[in-house]
């Protein structure tokens, strides 16, 4: 498909929906464990089978992490919440109903989400609702004519967050597959930095489903719209969302009618196509659950949690900006909260952001990512590569060498200091050593010697490449330049 959405006079109007499983130890109203994997059905009991005479207990953890998640999405909490029964059949809910907040009491209400847009202007997104619920067990294809089900997941609690669609004056909404995925990527940075979801979206832990519709471009009325499911990454957000506004805008071109359904993205194929089963519209007869109390907030219960909220990535980025770091280098920095503790760590031991930012930046994050490893697994201590920047500072060994010694930091953990020693790769600063050396290149090197004293200054260069090959690369660079240019009488 040809279509340029931005040349093609339409909008799109894209919706999230997004679950995030907490990272809670055990279920949402039992006391299996809630980890992901395990032998099918091994992590499953009456409860959340839903076996007639099973009483659901509400997890206190989980409830704290969706107030938390609510807060840091700058949520009202509603002082009191209930939970629900939403009925429905289907082989992955055991209970033949899903425990869920309905209605106008979740957790959270009115919230939002700063996202960047492509042109770098900020948007703030209103969120309509932050709730809690539980999962539902997972459904394998095992063959064509065989399915079958796993329970591991039913029950764990799942946070939902769904953005505003129709957002109040002040707050925006999201309009290109660009601006969700920045969404997304938000929404994860924050619940990671919050550590109440591990964010990962190829194991269903995050995950998101769209709504999309297009109009005229300025128009005020809503399409129709459809939604999209099985995106379990950003590039297939992206991906995903591009292609269904496409499709929807060449539908609407071509005299058809956007029909409202629900559609896979097939990420194979990168196409949308309607899916069929239990997406068709549902009537959930929803009702209060009996078996489990209201919850009821006091106000210095949810001021202990609001007390307890860390630095969010935003702030923090904005934090890292004051220092004197670029955009782009805090943005990386705080990409990940482990990398951004690291990163404040060595800076606070060296005094100065700006060279440690600069050694996380292209080394560290290059070795880490050549070797696959996240940052809690890095041998290298912040402290150290503190020191390995202040033996640059005092000449100890050039800048060039520093990336050896920290690459071998990187293999073993041994001290800076330690490795310079033992390999014997101090700087030379003395005179007379890089004197004599000096010499000895103007004199075998006589050609380019003479363009120097010529006044043909750039050749200098040629001659401290030689004089650094003659030492291993040991020669202080600055020495070798003042030299050499005595000697030739140039500059
Ligand atoms: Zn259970």
């Amino acid at each position: 498909m040809a279509v340029d959405i931005a040349e093609s006079g339409f909008e799109a109007v894209i919706g999230m929906e997004v679950h995030a499983e907490l990272l809670t130890r055990s279920k949402m109203f039992c006391s299996c464990s809630a980890e992901f994997g395990g032998e099918p059905n091994t992590r499953c009991c009456p409860v959340c089978l839903g076996l007639p005479g099973s009483l659901p207990v509400a997890n206190r953890q989980a409830v704290e992490f969706v107030v938390r998640a609510a807060m840091a999405l700058n949520c009202e909490i509603n002082r009191e919440t209930f939970f629900h029964r939403k009925n429905y059949f289907y082989p992955d809910l055991p209970k033949g109903y899903q425990i869920s907040q309905y209605g106008d009491t979740p957790i959270g209400v009115r919230g939002w989400i700063e996202i960047e847009t492509e042109d770098g202007t900020v948007k703030r997104i209103g969120i309509r609702r932050v709730h809690l619920e539980e999962d539902t067990g997972k459904l394998l294809h095992s063959s064509p004519s065989e399915s079958e089900v796993d329970y591991n997941r039913s029950g764990v609690p799942l946070m939902e967050i769904v953005t505003e669609h129709d957002p109040r004056p002040g707050f925006d909404q999201i309009n290109t597959a660009y601006e969700a995925r920045e969404y997304i990527m938000q929404l994860r940075q924050i619940l990671l930095y919050l550590g109440v979801c591990d964010g990962k979206m190829e194991e269903g832990s995050l995950r998101c489903e769209p709504n999309v519709s297009v109009r005229p471009a300025g128009s005020r009325e809503y399409g129709t719209r459809t939604e999209l499911k099985n995106l379990n990454s950003f590039r297939s957000v992206y991906r995903g969302l591009e292609y269904e506004i496409r499709r929807q805008i060449e539908t609407i071109r071509s005299g058809g009618v956007v029909v409202h359904e629900t559609r896979r993205w097939d990420e194979e194929n990168e196409v949308t196509a309607p899916m069929r089963g239990k997406e068709l519209e549902q009537e959930y007869r929803y009702f209060p659950e009996p078996d489990l109390l209201p919850f009821r907030f006091e106000e210095a219960q949810l001021e202990q949690l609001r007390r307890e909220l860390p630095e969010l990535p935003l702030q923090r980025r904005r934090r890292f900006e004051e220092m004197g770091l670029s955009r782009a280098d805090a943005a990386t920095l705080t990409s990940e909260k482990a990398i951004a503790d690291w990163f404040e760590e060595a800076a606070r031991d060296y005094g100065d952001p700006k060279p440690i930012a600069n050694w996380v930046l292209s080394e560290l994050l290059r070795l880490l990512n050549q070797a696959g490893e996240g940052i809690q697994s890095c041998k290298v201590r912040p402290a150290q590569l503190a020191s390995l920047v202040r033996l640059i500072d005092d000449g100890t060994i050039s800048g060039k060498i520093a990336k050896g010694v920290f690459e071998e930091m990187f293999r073993t953990g041994r001290d800076p200091g330690q490795i310079v020693e033992a390999s014997g790769q101090t700087q030379i600063s003395d005179e007379e050593a890089i004197l004599s050396v000096v010499r000895k290149v103007i004199a075998g090197n006589e050609r380019v010697a003479a363009d120097v004293r010529g006044g043909k200054e750039k050749s200098i260069g040629f001659l401290v490449g030689q004089v650094m090959k003659e030492t291993g690369g040991r020669a202080n660079p600055r020495l070798v330049n003042e030299l050499l240019r005595r000697e030739l009488g140039a500059g």
